[in-house]
């Protein structure tokens, strides 16, 4: 298949591993900031192709796994209400909040439905006039366009009984938090590619002068990881701090205007709570106060939650690169993808999932 075959040919990647175990002299801490490029190192075993100098962590860009443990929480007692339709993408309904998850919620006999897309949401209003539907609305840049297009859409239509519970967060400053750390170990980036082909590069230009990292936006797939490292190894070596482009089949600097705009219409920015990880200033997008009588954290009367996550869960440090999943005493034994305790391990692109179904075998043999 045209832009997969090619990118999954493993003469290719080994080339590509040949060419990083010539250049590379020095040890290296990268870290790639998706979930998915996460699961393709894990599955391809990427890693173990790269010479023993390269070490990968891995960065808090799994959507679900960043998700404040309070949304999901107040997603918990909005579903309990007995006149509210809770809707949402199915990998929400496994995230353990403080007590309970909306699975439970759905078996406790809340109206849990789950949906592919946000308009999916618009839908299950529309024919429902006597429900208040309320979307969860989770994720970064990639899949803010959707749901500031379902609010608009729902506005321009007077729909009244649809509402999002928005938690969005935003890359860059969550980057620019790892940078500022005391403890950081990561001297270069991997760029998450679909928030790059909404978003462009541009962003992380300020990011590259700033604390003169090098940055390549890259793909997701075993040949466009193995590239992406070769050009951040090829610019440590030779002292550089560039911000490259190798997903170029998808991105470009200034991404997908529209986009943007539908984007920026109905969301500003504002600072948001990232699970394990704490506030991060100007990092999120909450509803502009034009749509607030489609904002459910302006419309329900929910009392503001404060939760802590179980003492066990390392799951901060593994989503600044700190530890890996499976330096976690719980991995693989009292948390795994059936019974989870913290959310990498429930969300398909959470990284302690990742290694449970890559590693476990080797790891807990
Ligand atoms: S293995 Fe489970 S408990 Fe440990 S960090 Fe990952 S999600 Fe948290």
């Amino acid at each position: 298949m045209k832009y997969i075959d090619e990118y999954r040919d493993g003469r290719i990647a080994r080339g590509l591993a040949a060419e990083i175990h010539q250049l590379v002299t020095h040890p290296c801490v990268l870290m790639e900031i998706c979930g998915g490029q996460t699961h393709t190192i894990m599955r391809y075993g990427l890693d173990e192709l790269l010479p023993k100098e390269v070490e990968l962590v891995h960065g808090p860009g799994c959507p679900v796994c960043v998700t404040p443990l309070e949304t999901i929480d107040k997603a918990i007692a909005l579903a309990a209400l007995p006149e509210v339709t809770l809707v949402s993408y199915g990998d929400m309904l496994r995230v353990p909040g403080s007590c309970s998850d909306l699975f439970r919620a759905k078996a406790s006999g809340g109206d849990v439905r789950v949906v592919y897309s946000p308009l999916e949401g618009l839908k299950i209003a529309r024919s429902n006039p006597g429900r208040k539907v309320v979307f969860l609305a989770i994720g970064f840049e990639t899949t803010a366009p959707a749901n500031a297009m379902a609010v608009w859409q729902a506005q321009r239509e007077g729909l009244p009984n649809f509402f999002m519970l928005a938690s969005h967060v935003l890359v860059p400053p969550a980057i620019r938090l790892l940078l500022r750390s005391p403890v950081n170990r990561v001297q270069a980036f991997i760029a998450p590619g679909h928030v790059c082909t909404v978003m462009g590069y541009r962003q992380y230009e300020e990011l590259v002068s700033e604390f003169h990292v090098p940055i390549v936006v890259g793909g997701f797939e075993p040949v466009d990881l193995l590239e992406a490292i070769l050009m951040l190894v090829r610019q440590l070596e030779h002292g550089e701090a560039k911000l490259e482009n190798q997903y170029v089949r998808s991105v470009t600097r200034l991404g997908n205007i529209p986009a943007q705009d539908m984007v920026e219409r109905v969301f500003e920015i504002a600072d948001q709570k990232w699970r394990g990880i704490g506030r991060i200033p100007l990092s999120g997008l909450r509803l502009r106060a034009e749509f607030a009588a489609h904002d459910a954290d302006k419309i329900f009367d929910m009392k503001e939650v404060h939760t802590e996550e179980p003492a066990e869960c390392i799951s901060a440090l593994v989503l600044q690169g700190l530890k890996k999943p499976t330096d976690c005493s719980a991995f693989g034994s009292r948390c795994t993808p059936e019974n989870p305790l913290g959310a990498p391990m429930v969300s398909a692109e959470g990284a302690c999932a990742a290694y449970y179904t890559y590693r476990r075998h080797k790891v807990l043999a």
